[in-house]
């Protein structure tokens, strides 16, 4: 056992000392200290893997922590199970929300607070008190909604309101602005915010380092398990904290040179998709992307930008035109349309790289030689020539820095960032005319993030041309040459980077495209 001298600070919200967590060989928090100030935003980063989530888990008593002590208000605290973290105090936002989908926000939010016969009464009581919660934090949610008529960031606001009723000075939020629009997440900072004047304690896992910067008073940079350091907000920098997260120096801007576009490549008009529901998910969308150009398309997710990736991949059914390099694209035709698609010289990396990108339990080395089939230098008379594949497959994840580069290792073993380089190296290396990429970046550590935005831009320096579909604004703002926001199908405006900024690309993805004001 640990800190047999050091007496607990009763102005300390939640004090951890010595916590470790194994998973069999994974070694997820090692020796792990944490000291988090009452009344302040403290923020807790770090890349995927580096054990953020398992730290909460343990304090919210889903994990018991092999060793160490918890220290709430000053006081050593059991927390065994998630009822004991709520009778501490103790309130979480989950990453993935546990409303119950066909129940009213006032159900959702006693439920499990009160039970049986002590439900009807307490509903009253508690429907006043959510008003008052709701007036107080200006979270404007009706009690008698069905959660599942209620967008994300309303019922974000239900788990708080949730935790808020069970009386929690602290409050735990697990990524909570992945599913947000830009104002919404601003919303939520400013609910944060006016609950940290009020003397509650929030503490805010993220791995976005502008709103660490915006927002957190603390931050703890978690990597590999350990908590590496805790600095003043207002004494570090973005460049620093990357630095502490990923262990070297990383280059938070994208170095790109003023694009050069040349000829139109592809020609989209009046394109639309409908779903098997029968509904409408492209509603004629027209865009053009010249060669050595990067469009990047913004939206909130679901607006139809997977759709749009889809169709002109050739994995979903449209009507309209295409042209990619002057040529007609057949659009009535079946799903063997992505095969002719890349022999067309349209590259796709797309959105769901673990479910549509890579086959998990295929070696890396299969997975690089899909859509290679045909190619004859892969072919010794009817059979695929293995060993050439593999030798192929070693020398691109040489060059896009794949770790561990071994093309026998099957795709289900390498890290969220490497599987993504494995589909880019594929996809990059076919040298296409038009490379359509979704999402290139999600679930990837800052490192590889890096060198993933250098790619595009050199492939655009190449003259190709590009369409990338993010819901990163930072990332569509660092790399696209245009900008066109979807929303509801439709692309409802389109700016140049430099002369727009986020927070008008953010109302024009929620919709409002100003117009209608004036
Ligand atoms: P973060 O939230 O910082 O991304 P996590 O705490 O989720 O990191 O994960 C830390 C490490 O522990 C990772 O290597 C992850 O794979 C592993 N891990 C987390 N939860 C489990 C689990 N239930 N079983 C096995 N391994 C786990
Ligand atoms: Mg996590």
């Amino acid at each position: 056992m640990t800190a047999a001298g050091t007496p607990p600070d009763p102005d300390l919200a939640i004090e951890l000392r010595g916590i470790s967590k194994s998973f069999g060989p994974v070694r997820a928090n090692k020796d792990i200290a944490l000291r988090v100030r009452r009344g302040t935003i403290h923020g807790i980063i770090g890349e995927n893997g580096a054990g953020k989530s398992t730290l909460m888990s343990i304090l919210y008593g889903f994990y018991k922590a092999d060793a160490g002590e918890i220290m709430i208000g000053g006081k050593r605290t059991e927390i065994p199970d998630s009822q004991a973290a709520i009778d501490a105090g103790i309130g979480m936002v989950f990453q993935h929300f546990k409303l119950v989908e066909n129940f009213t926000v006032l159900e959702n939010v006693v439920l499990g607070a009160e039970e049986g016969r002590l439900l009807r009464p307490s509903l009253a009581k508690a429907r006043k008190l959510l008003r008052q919660l709701a007036d107080d934090y200006e979270m404007d949610v009706d009690p008698e909604a069905v959660i599942e008529d209620l967008g994300v960031g309303q019922q974000q606001r239900v788990e708080i309101l949730k935790a808020l009723y069970r009386e929690a000075d602290i409050l735990i939020l697990d990524e909570p602005t992945g599913v947000l629009t830009p104002a919404e997440a601003d919303h939520l900072f400013r609910i944060l915010r006016g609950l940290r004047d009020e003397g509650k304690t929030i503490i805010l896992i993220t791995h976005k380092l502008r709103e660490v910067m915006e927002i957190t008073d603390t931050v703890s940079v978690m990597r590999r398990g350990e908590m590496t350091a805790t600095v003043q907000t207002a004494d570090t920098s973005p460049e620093e904290l990357a630095e502490l997260m990923v262990g070297r120096k990383v280059l938070l801007r994208v170095d790109k040179a003023p694009a050069r576009p040349g000829k139109a490549v592809l020609e989209v008009k009046n394109l639309r998709v409908t779903d098997v529901q029968g509904v409408e998910r492209l509603k004629g969308i027209d865009l053009r992307i010249h060669a050595g150009e990067i469009l990047g398309v913004a939206g909130v997710a679901g607006n139809g930008q997977s759709e749009l990736l889809e169709v002109l991949g050739g994995y979903a059914n449209g009507t309209g035109t295409i042209r990619l390099n002057d040529q007609t694209i057949d659009l009535t035709g079946t799903a063997s349309d992505a095969r002719t698609r890349r022999a067309r010289g349209i590259a796709h990396v797309p959105e769901d790289r673990q479910r549509e990108g890579l086959i998990m339990d295929y070696r890396a080395w299969e997975n690089v030689g899909f859509g290679y089939h045909h190619d004859a230098r892969f072919n010794s008379g009817i059979f695929m020539d293995n060993a050439a594949l593999r030798a192929d497959c070693a020398a691109k994840m040489e060059r896009f820095d794949v770790r561990p580069p071994d093309p026998n290792l099957a795709a289900k073993n390498f890290s969220g960032g490497n599987q993504q380089k494995i589909v880019l190296a594929r996809e990059i290396e076919r040298n296409p005319d038009l490379l359509l990429i979704g999402q290139p970046t999600r679930g990837v550590d800052i490192g590889a993030i890096e060198f993933i935005h250098e790619q595009i831009v050199a492939l655009r320096d190449q003259g190709k041309a590009i369409l990338l579909v993010s819901v990163e604004l930072d990332e569509i703002m660092a790399l696209s040459d245009r900008i066109a926001v979807m929303f509801d199908g439709r692309i409802i405006g389109e700016r140049l980077p430099s002369e727009t900024d986020q927070g008008e690309l953010g109302l024009l993805m929620a919709g409002m495209t100003g117009e209608a004001a004036a």
